[in-house]
């Protein structure tokens, strides 16, 4: 796919006054070549022309201020991380300012040294900046004479000079092969500057307003080609049709919901009279399903497989983890055999005599439902009649899924199923090529979660409650972060924990599981706890999802600063599944509540998982959330789909048009959009030939 282009397709290490270590470096911010420098665009600026003083900074602003280092220390957190504090002040006043993680700092400023700080200012016991950009001064001045300086991404060992001279070379050198991506027309429509230009004045700007105006350019343009990508998806999935339509016939519905003990909410019914409607089509479906935790959305799913069995055909329910599918498997099975519906359990810890005797139920079709996890229909299972697949709880595998098994020449119906509550502009942004049904109700009795932010000193005071809980026979759930290779410390942590446990509550049982013991293990752990033969469950995230658990009703989370909005959200969810009132406890550190003390807040006073999701997108961006590249869908550089959501939506029409009117992108004054599609997203853009 590469075009003869060897210009900006230069390895970085190349450019004038780079070389391989700096290269390297470079390679960590994503920069391999000197086209991606060219798009390193700066995730802010430093207006030296707005400094405040610092005795006018107030909590919440975003602000720059100009100083002297006073004094620097650096020491180590309670859970062994790196914390680099540096006092600075300027004629007014002085503030303390720290980063976390950043152990390269601690010899890096000088007392006296003139720094630019900027970043919003946050409070802890005292005003501070946490992890603010910066800059400081060399050889008595900054990088850039001008007020507008620009802010990179950086990384341990690179200062922004090398960036900035690196920058001018590139542009100097190579610019002039820079390419436009955008048609003429679009160009004119939105007075856009041509790509040079912007590249130039987003790295070197005359002024704020300049800047922002080449940055909408680069926005426009990625966001562009983003939704061009998903219109011809949806346009190609549109074009498949199965080879029945459903119709429910009731002779199994009807039955499995007489068996169930409660009724359906309205939003279960409307929800399935939408995917009743979709099986009936010719076309298959493509649908997600969107339901916060607990709204029960596994029997919509079930509903919905029982009519593909109504009507001669298999399905399979296919789980994120093991331990989820056993779940379901362990729900359902019952019911649908007393139905008789075969169905089966497979997984990777499936026996291998099972396991042949399951593969041929389901190419034989003796097996209507399958349960497993996601690996089912990527392992060359082979089925008789196929004809729905729900995925729960991975939204960001379903897409890919999907395509995976169209490529198969399968085509059944696609359920995808998400208890991450994405706001809705983003869902038909971001999953443009999906149809969406949302589960905005949850079934009633439920009885709101009481969550509560607690510092370490707290700790015997929450060790008493949770023993009253115990005592009355509930359980409880303790969350370590996850367990990396990588990081030894958080593997102490969820093992000390369980020590702590174990000889703090000398009179219950307590088990612990994690992402590394084996499966049977794992499943025989949380089988006990259901069971009820363990009180408290100390774990990893390996609970995070869909765990079914109405006997537990307190949570009691450590080092909270380490997970995002959303899991906690997901990690709450495991609890309040019964007319019991319970209990969600974050324990943090008091660095730690520092960091992360807006987060945490927000999370205690909010039990919305759509305003969770929102708050979440604005503090970490929408890259870690959707993790774009899982799901195959392209990384954002330059654009934010939560900040620039209204380029967004104009990309999205504008894409979404020219697809309705030229879906080969033929006529000649769409050449130069066809180009640059494949040139960015190579044989993804596939679907142009084949769609
Ligand atoms: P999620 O949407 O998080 O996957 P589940 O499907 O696991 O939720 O359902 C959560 C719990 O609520 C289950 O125990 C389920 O049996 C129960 N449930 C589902 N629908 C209803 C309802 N309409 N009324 C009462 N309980 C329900
Ligand atoms: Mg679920």
């Amino acid at each position: 796919m590469t075009r003869p282009e060897k210009g900006l397709s230069t390895p970085i290490q190349y450019l004038k006054g780079i070389g391989p270590k700096r290269a390297a470096l470079l390679e960590r911010l994503g920069v391999v070549t000197v086209r991606d420098l060219l798009f390193l665009v700066p995730r802010r600026y430093l207006d030296r022309s707005q400094v405040l003083p610092i005795s006018e900074l107030r909590v919440g602003d975003e602000a720059t201020v100009l100083a002297r280092v006073l004094a620097v220390s650096a020491r180590k957190t309670k859970n062994g991380r790196e914390l680099v504090s540096c006092l600075v002040r300027d004629q007014s006043d002085v503030i303390e300012v720290l980063w976390f993680n950043r152990p390269d700092l601690k010899n890096r400023f000088k007392p006296g040294q003139e720094i630019l700080i900027s970043g919003r200012v946050t409070r802890f016991r005292h005003k501070q900046f946490v992890n603010p950009s910066f800059e400081l001064s060399e050889g008595g001045g900054f990088s850039f004479t001008q007020a507008i300086i620009p802010v990179y991404p950086l990384t341990a060992g690179l200062s922004p000079w090398v960036i900035r001279r690196a920058l001018r070379t590139a542009l100097d050198s190579y610019g002039d092969q820079l390419e436009e991506t955008l048609s003429p027309e679009i160009i004119r429509h939105y007075r856009f500057m041509e790509l040079k230009p912007a590249l130039e004045a987003v790295h070197f700007p005359k002024s704020l307003v300049v800047a922002q105006r080449a940055r909408e350019r680069l926005i426009y343009d990625e966001l562009f080609f983003f939704q061009l990508l998903l219109a011809l998806r949806r346009r190609a999935a549109k074009g498949v049709e199965k080879p029945v339509p459903m119709i429910e016939k009731g002779s199994l519905t009807r039955r499995f919901l007489a068996s169930l003990n409660f009724r359906l909410t309205r939003a279960q019914e409307r929800v399935i009279e939408e995917i009743r409607q979709d099986l009936a089509q010719k076309r298959c479906m493509n649908r997600l399903l969107q339901g916060d935790v607990g709204s029960g959305k596994t029997v919509i799913a079930l509903y919905a497989l029982l009519i593909a069995c109504e009507n001669g055909l298999q399905g399979a329910l296919m789980a994120p983890t093991e331990i989820l599918a056993e779940q379901h498997y362990h729900n359902y099975s019952r019911i649908l055999q007393e139905l008789g519906v075969r169905c089966a359990l497979l997984t990777g810890s499936t026996r291998s005599s099972e396991r042949t005797e399951i593969l041929s139920g389901l190419e034989q079709g003796t097996v209507q439902i399958v349960f497993g996890t996601h690996a089912l229909i990527e392992e060359g299972v082979r089925f008789e009649r196929l004809g729905l697949v729900v995925v729960d709880e991975q939204h960001r595998f379903g897409v890919m899924q999907r395509a995976a098994l169209l490529n198969k020449g399968l085509n059944p119906d696609f359920l995808v199923m998400t208890a991450t509550p994405i706001p809705r502009t983003l869902t038909l942004t971001v999953y443009g090529d999906l149809d969406l049904s949302v589960l905005d109700e949850k079934p009633p009795g439920r009885v709101p979660v009481i969550t509560r932010l607690v510092t370490e000193r707290q700790r015997e005071r929450v060790y008493e409650g949770l023993r009253r809980r115990l005592a009355l026979g509930e359980q409880v759930f303790v969350v370590c972060p996850v367990i990396e290779e990588s990081e030894r410390l958080e593997l102490t942590s969820a093992v000390e924990t369980y020590e702590r446990m174990r000889q703090v509550f000398t009179d219950f049982r307590v088990g612990l599981v994690h992402g590394r013991l084996r499966t049977e293990e794992r499943r025989r752990l949380m089988e006990q706890f259901r069971q009820g033969e363990l009180d408290i469950l100390v774990a990893t995230p390996v609970i995070e999802v869909g765990v079914d658990i109405p006997n537990a009703t307190v949570m009691l989370i450590e080092h909270p600063e380490r997970f995002g909005l959303a899991q906690l959200h997901q990690l709450r969810g495991r609890i309040g599944r019964s007319d019991r009132q319970a209990f969600c406890i974050l324990i943090a550190g008091d660095e730690e509540l520092a960091e992360a003390s807006e987060r945490l807040r927000y999370f205690v006073a909010t039990t919305d998982g759509f305003k969770l999701a929102e708050k979440d997108l604005e503090l970490r961006g929408p890259g870690e959330i959707f993790g774009t590249r899982q799901h195959g869908l392209p990384d954002l550089r330059v654009a934010d789909i939560f900040r620039d959501r209204e380029i967004l939506l104009r990309a999205r029409r504008d894409a979404f048009r020219l697809v309705e009117i030229d879906p080969e992108l033929e006529a000649p004054e769409h050449k130069r959009l066809k180009a640059t599609l494949v040139e960015r997203f190579g044989d993804r853009a596939g679907l142009l030939r084949v769609g």
